[in-house]
């Protein structure tokens, strides 16, 4: 019988085992097993019927050893402080691997943020800033969106944290409009980065595009945008699904038809093509596909889904959507995956590029954008690929022993105050 999920513990399990394959012990990491600072917030909101609801929220600092603290701020209502924690020392190994000056955190408030109107999504973001606002900032921890926020929550963060200070300080949170300081190439970001370490590892199996089909869990910004992309580069999309459900189709899927559909908030569930079947959520998961993306949210891929699991790769796009059991099935059915710290750091990576921009008081082409996230991207895939072929180990191993030696070796450089 498996024990209930718990995102954390999940985290200290592969942190531990990949440690071990690189003999390192666990005095030299036993700082990172903890997360530097959780803060939890009642959030009070005035909602329109006059009555007053409180809200659950978070902001948790995982590390600062190579940097302020980033990460996003997420709004769910399964948002606990276990997920919380486990997303912001996602983040600090996510920016090791990736090799950008910045440690980890994570926000999140206990909402569904589609039972709120527009005034009251504001108004809980303003009065969740100003909770977390003592320890926020361009040198100390900086937001940007993750599931169920995007660029307005972002502006208004930016705003509230500007107001309370007297004059505008885009560099607080990243992912902004482009208006208020946003960067060109950031809403795709997150999938662009998918894409090329998808086009990178089909390089590395000397595969065409054309020769793979790829089933994506997951329609909204993260999905939709490797989904459209991988669809450009030639590859079949044979499967998608938002949370209504799922669209499969052998022959592969119109992507553009799918997104004209999905643009003004429909759901796939209504969504219909020629020669196209409905599936479920699970169906989706093991349908028969070359490359599974999972691009929703964490413990999708457990020990009893991987044993059914329809595919030969596993490209994580969400943070988290593999249980460190299901990692050891898929390691005996020898069904490689490429780790959500590698894959899905191309959202950090162009915050990182918003954030430089805001400080330095620059606009950058979308082109130079691009250019960084591949350059990065690439160079991170050939880090993590090295350290597995060095070792032997999972490429989920290898990318977490490739952070862990960093953030430790940084720690080290340091030393530990006072
Ligand atoms: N929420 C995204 C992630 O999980 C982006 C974080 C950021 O840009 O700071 O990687």
């Amino acid at each position: 019988m498996s024990k209930k999920y718990n995102a954390y513990d999940n985290f200290l399990t592969v942190l531990d085992k990949a440690a071990k394959a690189v003999g390192m012990p666990e005095e030299e990491y036993l700082v990172i097993r903890y997360p530097e600072r959780e803060l939890k917030v009642s959030v009070p909101v005035r909602m329109d019927d006059g009555s007053v609801r409180v809200f659950e929220g978070y902001r948790v600092q995982h590390s600062t050893s190579r940097g302020p603290c980033k990460g996003g701020i997420r709004y769910h209502e399964d948002v606990n402080i276990d997920e919380v924690k486990a997303l912001a020392a996602w983040m600090s190994f996510k920016c090791a691997v990736a090799g950008i000056p910045y440690g980890g955190a994570k926000g999140g408030i206990k909402v569904d943020p589609s039972t709120l109107s527009k005034g009251e999504l504001e108004r809980l973001t303003r009065r969740y800033t100003a909770m977390i606002l003592p320890i926020i900032g361009p040198e100390k921890d900086i937001p940007a969106p993750d599931v169920g926020t995007n660029a307005q929550v972002m502006d208004w963060i930016m705003d509230t944290y500007s107001m309370m200070n007297g004059y505008t300080i885009p560099g607080v949170v990243t992912g902004k409009d482009l208006e208020v300081g946003g960067s060109l190439g950031r809403p795709d970001a997150t999938g662009r980065g998918v894409m090329i370490i998808t086009m990178e590892v089909l390089d590395k199996f000397k595969l065409a595009p054309e020769d793979v089909s790829v089933a994506v869990q997951g329609f909204g910004n993260v999905g939709s945008v490797a989904a459209r992309l991988l669809h450009e580069k030639g590859c079949r999309i044979v499967a998608v699904s938002d949370v209504s459900g799922g669209i499969r189709k052998e022959s592969g899927l119109d992507i553009p038809a799918v997104l004209a559909h999905t643009k003004n908030g429909r759901l796939i569930k209504d969504y219909d093509e020629d020669g196209a079947e409905h599936i479920d959520n699970k169906q989706l998961l093991t349908t028969k596909c070359d490359i599974l993306i999972p691009a929703a949210l964490e413990n999708q891929i457990t020990e009893e889904v991987a044993e059914n699991l329809n595919c030969r790769l596993v490209i994580e796009a969400a943070n988290g959507p593999t249980t460190a059991q299901a990692d050891a099935v898929l390691e005996r059915r020898g069904i490689y995956l490429l780790p959500d710290i590698l894959t899905n750091a191309g959202g950090v990576v162009v915050s990182y590029c918003e954030w430089v921009q805001n400080l330095q008081s620059l606009t950058w082409d979308e082109n130079e954008v691009n250019a960084l996230l591949f350059k990065v991207m690439t160079r991170a895939l050939e880090d993590v690929y090295h350290k597995a072929r060095d070792y032997k180990i999972s490429y989920r191993l290898a990318a977490y022993a490739v952070a862990v030696e960093r953030i430790c070796k940084a720690k080290a450089k340091r030393g530990i105050f006072p």
